[in-house]
Order: structure tokens, then sequence, then C-alpha cells
């Protein structure tokens, strides 16, 4: 799964990867599926293996357009796992107090503490995206944003949290199917925001942002992944393959009692 890691200080060009990919698995949806199951399981097992071990902190951030899959991969790819281990922090619009802050003040608030593992559904990412498609704040800026957004991100490394970063990458024939979806579908009405309609009129502002978020952001302590993502399965299977991998790589260890326990005898 490494092909979609983002090389610190590559040149990242969205429209050079196919969204539409879907690895070793070209015909088979079922073998995924099966692939995915076992990934289910390893990630319930490390998932305790790192609270118990109250020692690394967990961080993984979710980016895409509206209707790229952030929150069915948050419900597909966790759902084994303990809820009590892990937090799920979404970013909305700032509110008005948020807004007198510096834009990391809220987003500082939710990382992940030890033995903790927090999903940002949206995050910091979007005071270099929406705030810039949309010239909330003038490009003096957010282009010291980049900078600012490494160094907090090194700051979190440094004090032993591991960060993952995935891109859900759709296009736009994708998105306009699942907003369709979305718009006919009553279960699913409540997500369609006719403001997404403008969002999508600025695709191309959009993609031109995440190029340089993904070129610009993506380090050794905290990779950008471009994750294919019109077929859900392969998202979800690509997401939860990487974070097993990762969570492997730390070498966890149940720790011992903190208590003598020899010869303790239960009645
Ligand atoms: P949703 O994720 O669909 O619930 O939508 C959340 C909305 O909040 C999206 O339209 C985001 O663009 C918007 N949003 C999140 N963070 C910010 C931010 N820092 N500034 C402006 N809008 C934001
Ligand atoms: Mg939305």
């Amino acid at each position: 799964m490494k092909q979609y890691l983002v090389k610190p200080g590559a040149k990242v060009k969205l429209s050079k990867i196919d969204p539409a990919d879907t690895g070793d698995f070209k015909g088979g949806k079922e073998a995924a599926l099966a692939e995915f199951e076992k990934l289910n399981g390893k990630l319930e097992a490390l998932q305790e293996l790192l609270f118990a071990e109250h020692k690394h902190k967990v961080l993984i951030v979710l980016q895409a357009m509206d209707a790229g899959g952030k929150d069915g991969t948050i419900r597909r790819v966790f759902d084994s796992v303990n809820p009590a281990g892990v937090r799920v922090a979404s970013f909305k619009a700032p509110t008005a107090e948020e807004l007198d802050h510096d834009y990391l003040w809220r987003i500082h608030k939710q990382v992940p503490g030890k033995g903790e593992m927090v999903i940002f559904n949206r995050s910091h990412y979007e005071d270099v995206l929406v705030v810039r498609v949309h010239n909330y704040v003038p490009p003096e800026v957010w282009e010291k944003r980049f900078d600012q957004i490494n160094e907090f991100e090194r700051m979190l490394a440094e004090s032993g949290t591991t960060i993952l970063k995935f891109y859900l990458h759709i296009d736009k024939d994708e998105q306009k199917e699942r907003l369709q979806a979305r718009l006919d579908d009553p279960t699913k009405r409540w997500k369609f925001r006719l403001g997404d309609l403008d969002e999508r009129k600025r695709w191309d502002d959009y993609m031109e942002a995440f190029e340089d978020v993904l070129s610009k952001t993506s380090a050794n302590y905290a990779p950008w992944y471009v994750i294919p993502a019109n077929r859900k399965w392969y998202r979800d299977l690509v997401i939860s393959s990487i974070l097993v991998e990762t969570l492997e790589g730390l070498k966890m260890k149940y720790p011992e009692s903190e208590e003598n326990l020899e010869g303790v005898v239960i009645e």
C-alpha cells in the first residue's frame, strides 16, 4: 500500500492519480472484503493494545471533497474497535469563539492523549482549503499556514503522536452520483446541502488547494496518503491496511501489572 504514500517533498498532480484504482483486486470485491474482515479483527486487537499500553497517541486525519466518503470510512473501518478508546472529532465552520482564536486552537484541544485513537473528520487543513478557495483570509495569511501546520504536527509527533493523513480521492463524476443519490434517497437527504453545489462549481480550485496541501505537508512524521476512493470497498481496505501496518510497527506490548502478582491465589 506504500504506493499511495505521498513522499515528503514530492509534487502531487491529482489528475495523474486514478480514483477508481483497485490495486491487486481488479475483479475481486469479494476477495477484498475477505481481506478487509481480517484487517478489521487485527485493528480491534491493536486498538486494545494501544489502550492497555497507554504510551502512544494515534491521530488519523480524513480530508475529502463533499461526498468523498469520510463518514463512510469512519463507519466501516472502525466498526470493530472498542468505542471506549476511539474518538471522532468533526470540524465544522468555526464558531464565533473559535474565530476569535488562532485556527489551531480548536484543533489542539482535540488531539489524542496516551492510549487514545482520534479520528479527525476534517481538520486544520480546512484552513488552507475552504478558507483559501473562498478567500476567507488573504493569501499572505493562509500561505504561512503550511509551515505552521508542519511545525504543529512535528511537535505532536515529537510528543509521542503517530499521525496518519488520508485524502479520499474521488472524481467529479463520482461526486455527482453520490450527491444525486443523496437527493433521491429519503434516508440520505438530510446530508444534502444546496451549498455543496456551490462547492462543486469550485472543483478545480479545490483540486489545486489539495495538491498544495499534499505537496507541502507530507512529512515522515505525518505522512499523507492519497486513497483511491471511487470504490468504497477498496478505500476501506487500503486505509485499514495502512492503519494496521502502522500500528504493528509501534511494537506495542501489554504492560505488566504494577503490583507483584507472584503466587497470588484467588480463594
Ligand atoms: P460537513 O463535514 O458536511 O458536516 O460540513 C462541514 C462544513 O464546515 C464544510 O462545509 C466545511 O467546509 C466547513 N468548515 C470546516 N472547517 C472550516 C473552517 N476552518 N473554515 C470554514 N469552514 C469550515
Ligand atoms: Mg457535507
